[in-house]
């Protein structure tokens, strides 16, 4: 057989060599150890918490070493392009503070000297790798219809070998004449691969996080391109891949069963194979059992999910590195006021079957982070949020930006700070007492504080009340009125004589605090007083008193 003619026949329009390529694209000049890698999203516009965290892994894995991130789009599929959906993943990246060093950094917009970086661009490269390999007698066209590949895949149902191999192979062999005879009468065509492949050998790769890993070697002549001159993902990430110099391939573990497709791809077409890293999917758990975060099912599984709820990205990152290594808790601990970029990732930490999404452990994580916000921060970021995700909210801050930021400080910028605030949706509620157009008033009393005692402290207190007080004196004035309400000032000495008094301080706190909030639980008493302000004290312990004595 005439290869060389045969891929004439093929790709008459194509005039280059490999070697154009390999010149146009040389090798990266990078320190020894710096790792290049990709992102390779398709742009369907949805972006996965999952792709999230992949992309996560695989930038970690090219920042840690001083290497080289780039963002790749994987357009070949034409039918699943989505406009702007490139726009709103890079979004969604540079919100977790992942920023492309290279690559497709906006909708058509591409830097850095690998280009093009969108594959539907990539064609005539592509074609000349696929010339190449028919030149050398390892590829060859198959005009199989998609009739006769069914009826093929029906009689394999109880084959342990699927595909198109071995006896199922039918134009593996055809001749020269009989292949230009098909082309004359213009029979479609994809393009295969002749896979060296030998059903009894193994293959066998070391992955970065899965580790050592033998499978048996791929017989299946794969299409490599589809009958419209596209090439398949198999052979597009192949080139790709080896002419931008990616040194390692971080991607979802479901392209492991075709990690011997590829390497065989590489090792045909004269390429080293990069290091692999598949990362295991982000897992729930659910009646007891696991499954993998749906796009269906689980809300979270958008990765616009947490801007709406509005968790801060650094909660989400920082969950993140909690979900990719076992030791970035640890190193949190001793480490508490560092950036997560000092923080050394490593691939060889990373769960090999699979984290598991815990939404506690998000709210938890996020609390940590947001506690050490000072009330600026607290105020600008869920400000922004507001504007997009809550109107009432902005609309309250709006009314004085200053008092609100001064809320969001009570009991913050401190040694320990309190951990209320999980996500910024948690802020309307949790203010709410703040504002009288969000007050919701609650009138019921824990403790040793009854209806009776609330009479006699709010009737005392809203005389006593001044705003001018320091925190000591304010406190000392409600020490100071427990025994004319028949309570004691001191909590121990109520233990020891209960039946002496009708509560203590702490009770009498309750019932300010319940009639000033509508909450048994609040931070700090002192600075919500001051900040409620004279006039909306005394209207609403006037207001408490009024429901207390209906109530006796
Ligand atoms: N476009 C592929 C995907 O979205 C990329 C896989 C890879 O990273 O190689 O699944």
């Amino acid at each position: 057989m005439d290869y060389k003619a045969l891929a004439q026949k093929l790709f008459p329009t194509i005039d280059k060599a490999p070697d154009f390529w390999e010149e146009k694209y040389p090798q990266r000049n990078l320190k020894e150890g710096a790792r290049v890698t990709r992102f390779a999203p398709s742009p369907t516009g949805f972006l996965h918490f999952g792709n999230l965290f992949t992309c996560l892994v695989s930038y970690k894995t090219a920042k840690s070493t001083d290497g080289v991130f780039y963002v790749r789009v994987e357009d070949t599929d034409q039918k699943r392009k989505v406009d702007g959906a490139i726009e709103v993943m890079l979004k969604g990246l540079s919100v977790y503070g992942i920023v492309p060093d290279e690559g497709v950094v906006g909708e058509n917009e591409e830097i850095g000297d690998y280009a093009p970086y969108y594959q539907s661009e990539r064609k005539e490269i592509y074609q000349t790798f696929a010339k190449s390999l028919v030149e050398q007698g390892l590829a060859y066209p198959c005009f199989m219809t998609p009739e006769e590949l069914d009826e093929i895949r029906a009689q394999q149902e109880s084959e342990s070998i699927k595909g198109i191999w071995g006896k199922w192979a039918k134009h593996r062999d055809l001749s020269f004449d009989e292949i230009c005879k098909k082309l004359e009468s213009g029979e479609a065509w994809t393009l295969r691969l002749k896979s060296p492949g030998d059903i009894e050998k193994k293959c066998y790769f070391d992955d970065m996080i899965k580790g050592k890993i033998e499978m048996p070697e791929n017989v299946q002549d794969v299409v490599i391109l589809k009958s419209d001159g596209i090439p398949t993902y198999h052979f597009a990430h192949a080139i790709d891949d080896h002419l931008m110099r990616t040194t390692h391939v971080v991607r979802g573990d479901e392209w492991i069963s075709s990690a011997p497709i590829h390497l065989q791809l590489f090792r045909v077409l004269g390429f080293k194979p990069p290091k692999y890293a598949h990362v295991a999917p982000i897992m729930k758990e659910e009646n007891g059992g696991k499954r993998k975060l749906s796009k269906r099912k689980d809300p979270e599984a958008a990765v616009t999910y947490y801007a709406e709820e509005g968790f801060p990205s650094e909660s989400v990152n920082e969950y993140m590195l909690t979900l990719a290594n076992s030791n970035f808790e640890d190193w949190r601990r001793m480490n508490q006021t560092e950036s997560v970029e000092k923080f050394p990732f490593n691939l060889k930490k990373m769960s090999v079957s699979g984290a598991l999404f815990d939404m506690v452990k998000l709210t938890d994580v996020s609390k940590n982070v947001i506690c050490k916000m000072n009330a600026r921060k607290v105020f600008e970021l869920s400000y922004e949020w507001a504007k997009e995700y809550c109107p009432d909210l902005a609309a309250l801050y709006e009314k004085d930006t200053e008092r609100a930021t001064a809320i969001l400080n009570i009991d913050r910028e401190n040694k320990k700070p309190r951990k209320d605030i999980a996500k910024w949706s948690d802020i309307p509620d949790y203010i709410s007492y703040m504002y009288d157009e969000t007050f919701v008033p609650c009138y019921e009393l824990t403790g040793n504080a009854t209806p009776a005692l609330a009479v006699k402290v709010l009737e005392k207190y809203k005389d006593t009340v001044n705003l001018d007080d320091d925190k000591d004196t304010w406190f000392g004035r409600i020490k100071d009125m427990c025994e004319s309400v028949g309570c004691t000032p001191n909590v121990k000495e109520y233990k020891q004589n209960p039946d002496a008094f009708d509560g203590h301080v702490g009770d009498v706190s309750t019932i300010i605090r319940v009639a000033l909030t509508g909450r048994t639980n609040t931070p700090d008493l002192y600075s919500i007083t001051a900040l409620l302000g004279k006039e909306a004290v005394a209207v609403r312990l006037n207001n408490a008193l009024t429901h207390f004595k209906e109530e006796i």
